[in-house]
């Protein structure tokens, strides 16, 4: 692994308050999930490695720490990152026709070539109102990876940030 470049991205979770984005990225570095985290808890950039193949991929994960909820995102948070988790709460319709806007936004504020994953957060409830099906046509439409995670239960969230990390390294 020595002979390696070094592997090392900037990415960044974008969503509406609440769908769930500190908590998934509490649940892929510490394995746990806190019911009602607080704002500044989650906020913040964490290192977390990846090996895909024999490559280990350091992903420096950015969090807004609530800064969504106010104005919109300083562009010193977009800057650099090569990859992006849209997310959305598959119980919360507004939140998946904002992940659009979100979408547009990093497009518009972003790096030209960042990849982008969709994700429909919080599958542990029952009152979904977000088919899977809608979002991954528009996924497919948009040449988007798109996944169902829960931060709660762990379903899906070292698939989602593995399959960044894959797309990031070119390998798929
Ligand atoms: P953020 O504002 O997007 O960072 O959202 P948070 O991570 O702070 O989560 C907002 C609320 O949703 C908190 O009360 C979390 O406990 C809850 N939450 C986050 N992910 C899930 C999930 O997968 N399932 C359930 N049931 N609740 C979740």
């Amino acid at each position: 692994m020595t002979d390696q470049p070094n592997l090392d991205y900037k990415i960044v979770l974008l969503g509406d308050s609440s769908v769930g984005k500190s908590s998934l990225v509490l649940r892929l570095c510490k394995g746990k999930f806190i019911e009602n985290l607080e704002p500044t808890i989650g906020g913040s950039c964490v290192i977390q490695n990846i090996e895909i193949g024999e490559r280990e991929v350091k992903l420096k994960i950015w969090d807004t720490a609530g800064q969504e909820r106010f104005q919109s995102l300083t562009p010193l948070y977009y800057r650099g990152a090569k990859g992006a988790l849209i997310v959305y709460d598959i119980t919360n319709s507004g939140s998946y026709k904002r992940a659009k806007e979100w979408i547009r936004e990093l497009i518009e504020n972003g790096e030209q070539d960042a990849k982008i994953v969709l994700v429909g957060n919080k599958t542990d409830l029952e009152t979904k109102v977000v088919e899977d099906i809608t979002a991954q046509k528009f996924a497919d439409k948009n040449g988007l990876e798109f996944f169902t995670t829960s931060a709660k239960t762990g379903e899906g969230v070292s698939q989602v940030f593995f399959a960044l990390a894959q797309l990031l390294v070119g390998k798929n």
